[in-house]
């Protein structure tokens, strides 16, 4: 029997790619994307293969319909960023929690067979073990680190309570092609691929020396399959490279002249997955490495030409409220 998947936010970054392997592997697939970050332009090249469904998971009065038959919901509608979520914090709380929550509502009435959830890194705030296990600190430091971490609560209690058998994976600074380029400041390989495209200089936060497990998109979509197709629920699962890299590293790669701006607070300097828990239960394990990554992420630099470039003094702008707020000194 075909297994059909729904994958809300199927039509952004992260989304598009899990689309790409789920069709290949002959699963029948219907996205749910409002198309606020999500871009039907993702899907163009796979649209016959799939059903594509315009809906807002806060509202939609159809997803009882929409989950009908479905056997994995993959569950990727979320607002990302920091800089917004500090400057909004109810568009987040609404999108990340309620929406996760109408959707696990519309769960408990179906049949599904498995819930996997993308929850973040940044649960972690700024961790004290390294490389950090799954049972380090809750500790998150603003609004969008928050409500996904609130979203996880939700889905973890509802596999306990309602038997909605549950999977929660937490990425860590996910990339590669389509990684989303809108108007707010966000992921730096965003900011630093439109400086590139522009020979502008990087905008390097700090001396660069602060490290970041940086997670390919595509094994991030291999990690949710293996976890979708797994006999476990109720877990949280690190999905992370394992690896650590330095920003000047990055910048070695991506070849460029960088200019030095400010440290953000609530940043932490290192950010480095235990993968070993994901390892050794789903038996998933990356694939691509930094400098494979980095070349294929080159190969595909066009998809950032019309991206907004970046410099020192925009950002100063842009992370005005972030410096406002979070900074401990104010
Ligand atoms: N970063 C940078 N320049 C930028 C944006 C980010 O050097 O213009 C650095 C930032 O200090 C961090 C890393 O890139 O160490 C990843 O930042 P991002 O905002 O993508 O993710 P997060 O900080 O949430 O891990």
């Amino acid at each position: 029997m075909t297994i059909k998947a729904l994958i809300t936010g199927g039509a952004g970054f992260i989304g598009s790619h899990v689309v790409d392997l789920l069709v290949s592997e002959n699963i029948e697939v219907t996205v749910l994307d409002n198309f606020s970050t999500g871009r039907l332009s993702n899907l163009n090249h796979i649209k016959s293969k799939i059903t594509i469904h315009q809906c807002d998971i806060r509202t939609d009065d159809n997803l009882d319909l929409y989950l009908k038959d479905v056997d994995w919901v993959i569950h990727l509608a979320a607002l990302a960023d920091i800089v917004p979520s500090i400057q909004n914090p109810k568009e987040y709380y609404s999108v990340n929690v309620n929406g996760t929550f109408r959707l696990l509502e519309a769960c408990v009435k179906s049949n599904i067979s498995k819930f996997i959830y993308a929850a973040s890194s940044s649960c972690y705030g700024i961790p004290e073990i390294f490389p950090t296990p799954e049972t380090a600190k809750i500790n998150p430091q603003y609004p969008y680190a928050l409500t996904k971490r609130l979203g996880e609560e939700l889905v973890m209690h509802w596999s306990k309570v309602y038997k909605v058998p549950s999977i929660s994976l937490r990425f860590f600074n996910v990339y590669g092609p389509r990684s989303r380029t809108s108007g707010t400041y966000g992921a730096v390989f965003g900011v630093f691929l439109a400086q590139k495209l522009a020979k502008k200089p990087f905008t390097v936060v700090g001396d660069g020396s602060q490290t970041r497990d940086f997670t390919f998109v595509t094994d991030v979509a291999k990690g949710i399959l293996k976890a979708a197709k797994s006999n476990y629920s109720n877990k949280i699962y690190n999905l992370g490279s394992g690896k650590t890299v330095s920003i000047n590293y990055l910048i070695e790669l991506l070849k460029g002249k960088k200019v030095n701006i400010p440290k953000r607070p609530g940043e932490p300097e290192i950010t480095f997955a235990n993968i070993s828990k994901i390892q050794r239960e789903l038996n998933w394990e990356p694939t691509i490495s930094i400098e494979e990554g980095v070349n294929l992420i080159i190969k595909n630099i066009d998809y950032w030409k019309n991206a907004p470039v970046w410099t020192p003094n925009k950002i100063k702008a842009e992370t005005k409220d972030w410096f406002k707020f979070l900074d401990k000194n104010n």
